[in-house]
Parts: structure tokens; sequence; C-alpha cells
């Protein structure tokens, strides 16, 4: 039976947050893997998480089946035994003995050769050649929305909209920003509207009578109205938009923050590339089906990958039997630990392999078909989009 292999092909990590080698150095390693599970990342991330509740996500580790696979593998990768405090103090000992270097070790085992980085987390902002440095692979830059809008909404709404405008378009001109990223889906929701200027004006003054609160009513009006406004320069200037699109962490707007309440908006702005970040996770076959009928919507894959890590392999299955994958780029959304990178891409790399030999056993594709879906997600889907090199 002919065999699929991709284990020579290259991984482009098209989702990812920066980070700061003194930030990485100055956390403990104990907890190092509870950080990098869904339950964990929360308490990082979100302002709605209670801190002393961390102990009760610090003992589901164990239990958790992403846990249990990071702590076997990564003991095989650092030669120790696979208990919690072999792996946590073996991994302390090589983080601390050169970060880089093991940083750089963790990629190449997994063959992460690029990644992009979203800039709005965290703030303020690392320069991606300051991450670059960090890693020793390649990074891109992905410049965010929102940061913009809370830095110029202090003046009047003309204020907003020039600062909006004059940073993305200085954006574009750096031609390391390979996209735009907006996380309204954690503000006002994925379901944009088209306001016009006096209305999105009037918005705004109520918007900072209120506050500035999150609403529907006065903040809604005002995000939209910028958001169509990035879009245009991104289309000006040939860049994809990605949109946070799914579940996150607990400051999510959950009811408006899946692929259907985004469907309009997407029709609307169907002629520019849209990249769907996390594939609406959890509502991935709604996505699936928004990219398999608007030929411009393209799904990134983190969130599913690593976290719904017992899912991964019939979602592969689904994704890659109904879109194109030419508009799947594999994504790990690391945040802040370097192993992240590297757990991911073996699982994407693995998992992708199981399920296009699948295929090819059903006598659907041939091997090298197989093997060129496969390249396509792991990174050539990623770099046509964003005309980076390497394919
Ligand atoms: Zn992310």
């Amino acid at each position: 039976m002919a065999t699929v292999d991709l284990s020579d092909a290259e991984v482009v990590d098209a989702h990812t947050h920066p980070y700061r080698l003194d930030d990485l150095l100055a956390k403990p390693s104990e907890g190092f893997d509870t950080r990098m599970m869904f339950l964990g990342e929360s308490f990082t991330s979100s302002s709605q998480m209670h801190e002393e509740l961390w102990p009760v996500a610090d003992a589901l580790t164990d239990s958790t089946l992403f846990g249990i696979v990071l702590r076997r593998w990564l003991a095989a990768h650092l030669g120790c035994d696979p208990t919690r405090e072999a792996v946590t103090a073996s991994r302390d000992a090589a983080l601390r003995q050169d970060p880089v270097a093991y940083s750089k070790g963790l990629l190449d085992a997994a063959g992460v050769v690029a990644i992009l980085s979203d800039e709005g987390y965290p703030q303020p902002p690392i320069p991606a050649d300051e991450f670059a440095s960090s890693l020793g692979v390649t990074v891109h830059r992905v410049a965010r929305l929102e940061p913009w809008i809370l830095q110029h909404r202090d003046g009047s709404f003309d204020g907003l909209l020039t600062g909006v405008v004059e940073a993305a378009t200085e954006a574009a001109g750096d031609p390391n920003c390979v996209a735009y990223k907006s996380i309204v889906a954690y503000r006002t929701g994925l379901d944009v509207g088209d306001p016009s200027s006096v209305d999105a004006q009037a918005a705004f003054d109520r918007w900072r009578g209120d506050g500035w609160r999150e609403t529907r009513e006065h903040a809604k009006p005002v995000r939209d109205f910028l958001i169509r406004r990035a879009l245009e320069v991104a289309k000006a200037h040939d860049r994809p938009f990605h949109f946070h699109c799914g579940g996150g962490d607990p400051d999510i707007n959950l009811p408006y923050a899946g692929p259907t309440a985004m469907f309009p908006f997407l029709v609307s702005v169907q002629d520019q590339p849209i990249v769907l970040v996390h594939s609406g996770y959890p509502w991935i076959r709604d996505s699936a089906y928004i990219a398999s009928v608007l030929p411009h919507v393209y799904l990134e894959l983190s969130e599913l990958i690593p976290w719904a890590w017992g899912q991964v392999e019939w979602a592969l299955e689904m994704l890659v039997g109904t879109v194109p994958s030419a508009k799947l780029l594999y994504g790990s959304d690391e945040a802040g630990e370097p192993e992240a990178f590297w757990a991911s891409a073996l699982l994407a790399r693995a998992a992708l392999q199981r399920v296009l030999q699948g295929f090819v056993d059903r006598d659907y594709v041939a091997v090298d078909d197989a093997e060129q879906l496969g390249r396509l997600v792991l990174a050539d889907a990623c770099r046509r989009l964003h005309g980076i090199g390497g394919s």
C-alpha cells in the first residue's frame, strides 16, 4: 500500500503571539504545562478569571489529554522520565541554559520554519524582529486594529478615523507586515454592519458619553465603521484580513463570536481575502460551509489544534474533505510558552498524515495528491496567501 509521508514537509505557523525572553525567563517552569492548556491560558489572557481558581486548573492538567501527551513527548525530547516533576525540572534547566537554543531546538524538531506573529497580544506590541531573534526563525508581523482605536479615540471622531487609517497605511508600508487582524469578536461582535459616517459619528459621541463601555448600541457602529475603513486599506495594499472567529478566553462576546453571526458581513466583503482565525472553533462545520461557498474565506486551524486534541483527526478529515486545502492554514495560537509551537506542529503533521492516508486508502486521491494537500495545510496555503517565500 502506498504511504503518505509528510515527515519532511515544512511548517509555517499562521497564528502565534510574541513574547520577550525576559518575560519567558521571569515565569517559573512550574505550571508551564497548565499555562499551555485552554484552561490555563485564560488565566493570563482574560480579565474574567478568578485567580484563586488557578490550583483547580493546575490539578486538571494531569487528566487533560493534551497535558498528558505534552508530558510524554517532552520527556522524550528532553531525555528525562515522563513524570510531571522530571519534565518540569528538565525543561527549566534547558530553558535557562540557553532560551534561544531551547526554542530553536523545539521549532527545528517540529519542522517549523516561519511564523506569523499577532502583535495585538500581549500589549504593548513586541516587534516581529525582536521575536525572531528570540526564536531563530523568520517572524512575519500581523498588525492589530483594536489598539489603534484605543490610541486615537480620546479626540474627535475625525481624529479617530484619521488615526486608524494612517496607522493601517503605515503598517502596509512595512514589507514584513503580511496581514491585519481584528478581535471585534471580543468587543461588539462579528456581525459587522456598514454604518454611514453620520451614524458612526453620532454613535461615537454616545460611546464617549457612555464611558467607552463596549455596548452594541454605542460602541458597535463605531467599531464596524472603522473595520470597513481598515478593510479598504487592506484591500488597497493587497493584505489579507484576519478575524478572531470562534470561542476564546472568557472575555469573548460568545453569542456574536461565531461564523454564522459573521456570514452576512463575509458575503459583503467577499472580494478580498479574510482569514477566520481558529476556524470558528467550536463551530468548525459552519466555517467549513462558509469557506466552501465564499472563494476568499480562509480557515486557520489553531484552538482546534492543540486544545481540542482528541477532535483534531475527525476535524481535519471534515475540513480537508470539504474546503480547498489552499484555504486551510495551520496555526498553533502559541502565547508565551515555546513548547506550544512544537507540540501543535507535531500533532498537525501526524494527524494530517493519517487523515490523508485514509483518503488514499479509499482511492479518493493518489499519494502525490495527498502529500500536496498536506503541504498546503502545513505551510504553502499560508505562504501563498501572505506572499511570503519558500514555495
Ligand atoms: Zn491568538
